[in-house]
């Protein structure tokens, strides 16, 4: 059975860093009485971003959490199964080797195809299930191009985590969770589990429900967070950390999502039908205005004119942007879907000119 079958949302919980015995077991003690719980994540080996700090307990902590899987079989606790990130074929081995039953990849290394080659032909055969955390840059192919590297040694359980990307406006996040990535993941690759990890995204743990609820609103299969007994003292990512009863907390609150229709089926399909209704009439209307466009472009070009005209553009957004806030819409919203459609609108006046020059070349 694969270990996502457990239970849906599917949630991971435990310390970003193993960092003591007594934190070890001081955590996963708490997160083995909480059902909703399925597996357990620690991270042993934590290379930073620069050297100097703490790295990671390594072999030491593998151990440890060896021994306390004993233990809690021993006191008829449920024995979770664990996780931890591995970058290398050697940390792979090591696990194998205190049997532990699933491993990540982290974000910097699903960014590097080489590594990924050569960690999913070091875990190929192991029967461990593979975490595939999103690369920081918000690419979906680099994503998808780990899971398929995966895939292609004939892994057996493979799970998307989404972590959120590293972009230069991260809008208060500390990796920014631009949903649509994940939703693209989705579409292209709708047999993958996605676990979204609110921590990472997150940052700080004020953030953390949110995030939760957003990826429980869009379907998505699970979740990860990071728990530690005192996550004001956590020896890595202390402000995003929560104790097993804030966990208990956030948990509680979760409203959980039906994936598929039941009784809103026939109103959602009522609903649904207006939606197309109005995306083709979106459609359409945006073919009128390029029309309008490539007449421009014959007018421009007869007068001389730059097609770019810097003045109308910006008069014409400030004009949208007013209309938009009459309507209650989103600003930065507005200003995106028009930015498109100047773009384009300035692409096809563009190729109309071109088109118009290389006529009166020919008929010179
Ligand atoms: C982690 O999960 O602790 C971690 C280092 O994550 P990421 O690879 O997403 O940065
Ligand atoms: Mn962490």
């Amino acid at each position: 059975m694969r270990l996502m079958d457990a239970q849906k949302p599917f949630i991971i919980a435990g310390p970003c860093s193993v960092e003591s015995r007594e934190q070890l077991n001081a955590v996963v003690s708490a997160l083995a009485q909480m059902p909703q719980v399925s597996m357990v994540r620690c991270g042993v080996w934590k290379p930073r971003t620069r050297p100097g700090g703490f790295e990671g307990l390594g072999e030491k902590a593998l151990r440890w959490i060896s021994d306390l899987t004993q233990k809690l079989r021993a006191e008829g606790l449920r024995p979770l199964p664990f996780a931890c990130e591995v970058a290398t074929p050697q940390h792979v081995e090591l696990v194998m080797r205190y049997g532990l039953s699933a491993v990540w990849i982290g974000a910097r290394t699903t960014a590097n195809p080489f590594m990924v080659q050569e960690l999913t032909e070091a875990i190929r055969g192991t029967g461990l299930t593979v975490l595939v955390k999103n690369a920081p840059s918000p690419d979906v192919r680099l994503w998808m191009g780990a899971i398929e590297r995966c895939r292609q040694v004939g892994l057996s359980e493979v799970i998307a985590v989404h972590r959120g990307f590293d972009v230069l406006k991260n809008g208060g996040y500390r990796n920014h969770p631009l949903w649509e990535v994940p939703i693209e993941l989705r579409r292209v690759m709708p047999d993958i589990s996605i676990v979204t990890d609110p921590s990472h995204i997150a940052g700080r743990r004020e953030l953390l429900q949110e995030v939760a609820q957003w990826a429980m609103d869009l379907g998505f299969d699970g979740l990860m967070l990071e728990v530690h007994p005192h996550p004001d003292e956590a020896l890595t990512d202390g402000r995003q950390q929560i104790t097993p009863e804030g966990l208990k907390e956030l948990l509680g609150k979760l409203v959980l999502r039906q994936t598929d229709g039941g009784m809103a089926d026939k109103e959602l399909r009522l609903m649904r039908g207006q939606i197309d209704r109005i995306d083709d009439q979106l459609l359409r209307l945006l073919a009128s205005r390029l029309e309008v466009s490539g007449e421009i472009a014959r007018v421009k070009a007869q007068s001389n004119l730059a097609v770019f005209q810097p003045k109308r553009w910006e008069s014409l957004l400030q004009q949208r942007l007013s209309t938009a806030e009459e309507l209650h819409l989103e600003p930065e919203f507005v200003k995106g879907i028009f930015e498109k459609i100047h773009a384009e609108s300035v692409r096809v006046q563009q190729e109309r000119l071109s088109r118009a020059e290389k006529d009166v070349e020919k008929s010179e």
